[in-house]
């Protein structure tokens, strides 16, 4: 039997839907991982459940009242508590840390991923949303400083997979899948009147908030094509989406010989968590098998970019570079928070994310300071057009 030094693991994002998946699978493998950072940022409740159980050397939450008060409630006095950027960004790159999980949504993932990035970290990374908005320094940064980026994005995963061992030069395609979402069969009319409770249902993930709604409109499959342009160093006229609504096949390389290999499982976000935990090893994890006989039939057919403007909007913003892709996660973290919040129209949501595109007149950057002003400047943007169109009303 090999035997493994235990890893010692950081979890940015642990009270998420990754976060919580992430410790469900170390929970199975005590004797492989040891958990010395959580991260939360309002879930101050589930924070205090998950230090109990995996006695963290360091937690931090958002706010300072959460972490005093959770000093008390927690009555842990060696867990130490910190809260906001600062100590999230000295979590993310603590010196102990073999292995740190990128799991915050958003946009606010970018800092602490990069910090992780900078000191050289073995990254599991979620949050996409990180190489969207500056893929390219990150990847740069993780060159020079040695830093190994793991994709847990389930397509991610599966191209990743399909490509051990392989040549990248002899790749022709990826093919990156997609469910659909929980509107694919729907009418534009229809889709007009649709609610934050119907898109929340998604048909095969259970996902946080912001995703389900970008797996809905499409723009999750947009916001991965980016991430895959950066992860793994290829132009997006080779990136393809196919619809795929069964979830098995979770991504495809087409290498030049014509062969294509295809990674393929249950939809459970736990396979790509426990590889990217374990990678190159794999981990027994003990997960229902694929019954592909029960599955009915595997289906593909191309996007519907007219019905879903989201995933043209993105494959707009890659190519036109720059900070133009993080103008497009602004705009679009804006427009679903206001889906949300039953400010805004489901159709809107690209409207919103198109005209803000059009609006700003973008440059190409060189620091994560250029991105983050971007990101702020097209957010107030975003929030002028979505203040215009609430007035219609
Ligand atoms: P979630 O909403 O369930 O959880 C988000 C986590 O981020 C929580 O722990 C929250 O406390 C933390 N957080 C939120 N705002 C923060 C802020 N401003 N500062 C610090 N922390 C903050 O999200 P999720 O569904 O787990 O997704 C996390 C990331 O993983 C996203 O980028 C998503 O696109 C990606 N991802 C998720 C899934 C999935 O199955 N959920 C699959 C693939 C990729
Ligand atoms: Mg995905």
């Amino acid at each position: 039997m090999v035997s493994h030094a235990r890893q010692k693991v950081v979890i940015l994002g642990a009270t998420g839907s990754v976060g919580v998946n992430t410790l469900r699978v170390i929970e199975q493998f005590p004797e492989r991982f040891e958990v010395i950072g959580l991260t939360a940022y309002r879930n101050v409740q589930l924070l205090a459940e998950q230090a109990r159980r995996f006695n963290p050397g360091k937690i931090t939450v958002g706010r300072r009242e959460d972490a005093e008060d959770l000093a008390v409630s927690l009555g842990m006095p060696s867990v130490q508590i910190g809260f906001g950027v600062e100590d999230l960004i000295e979590m993310a790159a603590l010196k102990d840390a073999d292995l740190v999980v990128s799991s915050i949504v958003g946009a606010a993932g970018l800092v602490p991923t990069l910090a992780a990035v900078n000191a050289g970290k073995r990254i599991a990374l979620a949050n996409k949303e990180t190489l969207v908005m500056a893929g390219r320094l990150v990847m740069e940064a993780a060159a020079r400083h040695g830093a190994e980026i793991i994709p847990v994005d389930s397509e991610h995963s599966a191209i990743f997979q399909c490509l051990a061992g392989e040549d990248k030069k002899k790749v022709r395609r990826l093919i990156l899948t997609a469910s659909g979402g929980p509107f694919y069969g729907l009418t534009t009319e229809n889709m007009d009147r649709v609610t934050p409770e119907d898109a929340l249902r998604h048909p095969k993930w259970d996902m946080g908030q912001k995703i389900s709604i970008d797996s809905a409109s499409l723009m999750n499959k947009g916001l991965e094509v980016i991430e895959a342009r950066w992860l793994f160093d290829i132009p997006v006229d080779r990136i393809q989406v196919l619809v795929h609504p069964q979830s098995i096949v979770h991504s495809m390389v087409e290498f030049v010989d014509g062969s294509v290999l295809a990674q393929m499982g249950n939809p459970d976000m736990r396979v790509p968590i426990s590889y990217a935990l374990s990678y190159p090893d794999r981990l027994g994890t003990g997960l229902a098998p694929l019954d592909l006989v029960n599955k009915g039939p595997l289906t593909f057919m191309p996007p519907d970019q007219e019905r879903f403007p989201c995933l043209s909007l993105a494959y707009e913003a890659i190519n036109h570079g720059g900070l133009m892709p993080a103008v497009l996660n602004a705009a679009n973290e804006v427009a679903v928070e206001a889906f949300l919040d039953m400010r805004l129209g489901f159709l809107e949501i690209a409207e919103i994310i198109r005209k803000t595109m059009s609006e700003m007149d973008v440059q190409d950057y060189t620091t994560v300071e250029d991105v983050l002003r971007t990101d702020l400047k097209a957010r107030k943007v975003a929030r002028g057009f979505i203040s215009e169109q609430v007035k219609k009303y």
